[in-house]
């Protein structure tokens, strides 16, 4: 029996109600279409890996440099996913302790910025941006006065309303990066804005760092300081994040690596999770294989592929379609709320996430959009043809609830949403689809 076996084994022994969890989520993952675009599956040897002895020690500080004895393989395993990244990304330094994304952008703003004084510029919420680019409810937007830029009637980056907002709010840092942007982001352009007004330019590329490595997106490294990627979106690595530091940013401040570190441990973590980082060394040995091009690829043709045939059956899609793994939709004008389509689709046994689109009139509970990608589904090995029927459901789904329009009124749109989802989750054209997707999806084993 393989370890991994064993370990389910010892699992149902002790705690078979957590057991019955995960086999539950097992199924689920396997039976659904899995489009939310910051999701992805692992493999198997990052599974090992982030299940195995590295789970115990205590590594406080850096390889070498320890607070607590007995770390001389854990020194190997944190040097050999350094030497990776930087080998992958073509950067200098490379820090890959922070827990996740979230603690590793609030650890460039503690290494650079001064609370209540230095100013962060990222994308707004509302715009594609992340929380953690200086959003109000986010320990970014609390700490550190903001300036938030936004999207241009076309749903793209307005580069010459930045470099205005830039000029004059002459932020400390700009983030250039998010959640929800379905087009190329122009690094070179933010270089150029940043270097004009003196800024740091720190890139989050968490959603893109699978098609960067592809060599499907623009590389930031010639024009930004420091990079920041999450390790389980497009890299199908475990959750986590790696905070790196390019050779422009060591020219601009040659103490930046050694600040970005010093805000890692001991300015905001304790010890790094080794098992951790042994995953995402294993992840980036993965990334690094000439397959893993193809897959980025795949990524991109299938959901343009995607987008085309939703444009298709009259989507509206923020900026008119995509350059990379994700699609935005506006569902306005088919009179559904995202919340309502989120809801029915999950019910046909399609996973989306809800999402605001630039400008959205409704709060973000109940957003107007629906956001979805494929980096998961192409994982499975799923092409252009499948992305057909993908589009053929959402459409039949999104079709079965039109004109479910959400009360204004605050108190009767909650009651509303307590009806419909009552009376969606015994829908009988939908519980169809999700049958049928649960044949089709079989055909395509995870990974
Ligand atoms: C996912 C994401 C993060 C945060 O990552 P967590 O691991 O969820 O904390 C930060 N920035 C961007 C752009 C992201 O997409």
């Amino acid at each position: 029996m393989s370890a991994l076996g064993k370990m389910k084994t010892a699992l149902n022994k002790t705690d078979p109600q957590i057991y019955n969890f995960v086999k539950a989520e097992e199924k689920r993952l396997k039976d659904v279409l899995e489009i939310i675009p910051s999701e992805n599956y692992i493999s198997q040897a990052v599974k090992e890996a982030l299940g195995s002895a590295l789970n115990i020690k205590y590594s406080e500080g850096y390889p070498k440099k320890r607070y607590y004895q007995g770390n001389e393989v854990v020194d190997n395993v944190e040097i050999l996913a350094q030497e990776r990244a930087k080998k992958l990304f073509g950067v200098p330094h490379a820090n890959v302790q922070p827990y996740s994304g979230s603690p590793a952008n609030t650890a460039v703003y503690l290494a650079l910025l001064e609370p209540l004084k230095d100013k962060i510029m990222g994308m707004g919420l509302g715009a594609g941006g992340h929380l953690t680019h200086g959003s109000p409810v986010s320990i970014s937007g609390k700490y550190f006065p903001t300036a938030p830029y936004h999207l241009g009637k076309d749903g793209r980056i307005d580069y010459d309303e930045l470099e205005k907002i830039a000029m004059k709010e002459k932020p400390k840092i700009i983030v250039c990066g998010g959640t929800a942007i379905p087009r190329i982001i122009d690094f070179k352009r933010f270089g150029e804005i940043a270097d004009k007004v003196g800024a740091y330019l720190l890139a989050d590329i968490s959603h893109i760092t699978g098609l960067i490595i592809a060599g499907v997106h623009p590389d930031p490294v010639a024009y930004v300081h420091v990079i920041m990627t999450t390790t389980h979106k497009t890299l199908r690595g475990p959750r986590g994040a790696i905070l790196m530091v390019t050779e422009k940013g060591l020219a601009k401040d040659p103490q930046l690596a050694d600040k970005i570190d010093k805000a890692v441990f001991p300015g905001l973590q304790g010890g790094p999770h080794d098992n951790q980082t042994a995953a995402i060394a294993v992840a980036l040995l993965e990334a690094s294989k000439p397959s893993f091009k193809k897959y980025g690829a795949q990524i991109v043709k299938n959901c343009k592929k995607l987008a085309e045939e939703l444009i298709g059956y009259g989507f509206n899609l923020v900026s008119g379609g995509t350059d990379n793994h994700l699609i935005l939709i506006d569902l306005s004008n088919k009179k559904v709320n995202g919340a309502i389509a989120a809801l029915a689709l999950e019910v046909a046994g399609i996973v989306t996430n809800k999402n605001a689109v630039p400008n959205d009139p409704m709060p973000p509970f109940y957003p107007s959009g629906l956001r979805i990608g494929t980096p998961a589904v192409t994982s499975r090995g799923m092409k252009e043809g499948e992305m057909i029927k993908v589009a053929k459901w959402i459409n039949i789904v999104i079709e079965e609830v039109r004109g479910n329009e959400l009360p204004v009124d605050k108190e009767k749109r909650s009651q509303f949403w307590r009806e419909f989802k009552n009376r969606i989750v015994r829908n009988k054209k939908l519980l169809a689809i999700a049958s049928e997707v649960k044949t089709f999806c079989s055909k395509f084993p995870l990974p």
